[in-house]
């Protein structure tokens, strides 16, 4: 069938948070155990209906860029929208964030949608693991402008939202 629209949105975040696993978990509906390093497809996609229009998502993953600070400017052309992903698990990944709002700026169009998305939630449940509050990541979105959602790939907890929110704002703000 179709579709009306065609919405690029970028994965973005520290190398190990779970952008590839939240991408496989939308598009495909799994988690994959022996995960890549490099799967070396550019991009993913999955259709969804998004108030009553029939949107197709293209879904780019950084592929291991992230790693060299190689992420460049064709990543982020003509993108909608950003999935800016740390983990709920690891400090550093959050305070990261601030890093790759920055770049968002520079790079992505002024108007980008971004959701800022904790992923591990699972681990949160074991004690001692949990290094970032969701209260704090929140605050953190309010003051920057971001939608907030925390996830987790491996039990698919909240991924179909934030994706869909995503697109959601996206469709509110094109249309
Ligand atoms: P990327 O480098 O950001 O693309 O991260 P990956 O998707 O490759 O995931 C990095 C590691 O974290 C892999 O070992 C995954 O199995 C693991 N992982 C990803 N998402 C989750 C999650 O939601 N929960 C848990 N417990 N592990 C995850």
């Amino acid at each position: 069938m179709e579709e009306d629209y065609v919405f690029k949105v970028v994965v973005i975040g520290d190398s190990g948070v779970g952008k590839t696993q939240l991408l496989g978990r939308f598009t495909r509906g799994d988690f994959c155990l022996d995960s890549k390093s490099t799967i070396g497809i550019e991009f993913q996609t999955r259709a969804a209906d998004i108030a009553g229009r029939r949107v197709k998502a293209q879904i780019w993953d950084t592929a291991g860029q992230e790693r060299y600070r190689a992420v460049t400017s064709a990543y982020y052309r003509g993108a909608l929208g950003a999935m800016l992903v740390y983990d709920v698990t690891r400090r550093d990944s959050f305070a990261h964030a601030a890093r790759w709002v920055a770049e968002l700026r520079a790079h992505a169009d002024k108007s980008i949608v971004v959701a800022l998305v904790g992923n591990k939630a699972d681990l949160a449940a074991v004690p001692g693991r949990r290094e970032v509050e969701a209260d704090e990541a929140e605050a953190f979105a309010e003051e920057q402008g971001l939608f907030f959602y925390e996830a987790s790939a491996l039990s698919g907890d909240n991924v179909e939202a934030a994706f869909l929110g995503l697109l959601q704002e996206i469709h509110a703000a094109v249309s």
